[in-house]
């Protein structure tokens, strides 16, 4: 994203919205840091300049990488669909990727105001490396692993972006040493990330709940239930 300084008459609106505070006003005109700019485009999208001047640019590799994971309506190649993630973590009633004795995991590096360097994604790799995940093929983060599925390419490593997610299965007696893997991370990350666990419902119990307690996390139970899809 590039602002026309010549255009721009320093109203200030598009500091405020930018949610990596990457827009600045330096003697009454926009300035954007390019090195906090994750190419979210809400600075453009939302019509809030008064005179037009923020522009979208052709954004060449490895700067574009930033835009699909930081973009809401921007389409990732590998998804084909807008969003970080793939949509049947949400929906495992209708696609059954999770399977008896088998828990889904979602790791999300950053969130909006926040961000983070893509290089974080391998302080849960490199360690997840050791205990033998299975990680989603549709995922966007899955496709910027190299062949060992623990490094990320190496261009890429230093590109910001508002978030990713990683998104893996294991089965039921692996999930400790990945609660472990979250719990060696937490202190030496330089940004925030939120875990999200997918299991079945079985018994009127969540079956995981009291592993994960007993390692000191607190679950906050959700459920998604599509009504009127049961023929799939
Ligand atoms: S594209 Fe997004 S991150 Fe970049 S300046 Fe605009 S609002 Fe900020
Ligand atoms: S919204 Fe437009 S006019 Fe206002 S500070 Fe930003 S670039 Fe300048």
């Amino acid at each position: 994203m590039k602002i026309k300084t010549d255009l721009c008459v320093g109203c200030g609106n598009c500091v405020i919205i930018c949610p990596t505070q990457a827009i600045s006003l330096i003697d009454k005109k926009a300035h954007i840091n390019d090195e906090l700019c994750v190419e979210c485009a809400v600075c453009q999208r939302n019509s809030l300049c008064p005179v037009n001047a923020i522009k979208p640019t052709r954004l060449k590799w490895p700067r574009v990488i930033r835009s699909p994971f930081s973009n809401v309506i921007a389409p990732h190649k590998v998804t084909g669909i807008p969003g970080r993630g793939t949509e049947e973590m949400k929906t495992n009633d209708l696609t059954n990727r999770y399977g008896k004795g088998e828990v889904g995991v979602s790791i999300e590096i950053g969130r909006p105001g926040v961000g983070t360097h893509l290089y974080n994604i391998e302080l849960f790799t490199e360690r997840l490396s050791k205990i033998g995940v299975s990680y989603e093929k549709e995922s966007p983060v899955t496709a910027l692993l190299e062949e060992d599925q623990i490094h990320i390419k190496d261009d890429i490593k230093n590109e910001k972006v508002l978030s990713a997610i990683i998104e893996f299965k294991v089965s039921l007696e692996k999930l400790p040493h990945v609660l472990d893997v979250i719990k060696e991370v937490d202190p030496i990350i330089d940004t925030v990330f939120s875990v999200g666990l997918v299991s079945r419902f079985e018994n009127e119990e969540i079956p995981i709940k009291e592993l994960v307690e007993r390692h000191g996390f607190q679950l906050r139970p959700n459920a998604k239930i599509n009504m009127g899809l049961g023929i799939l």
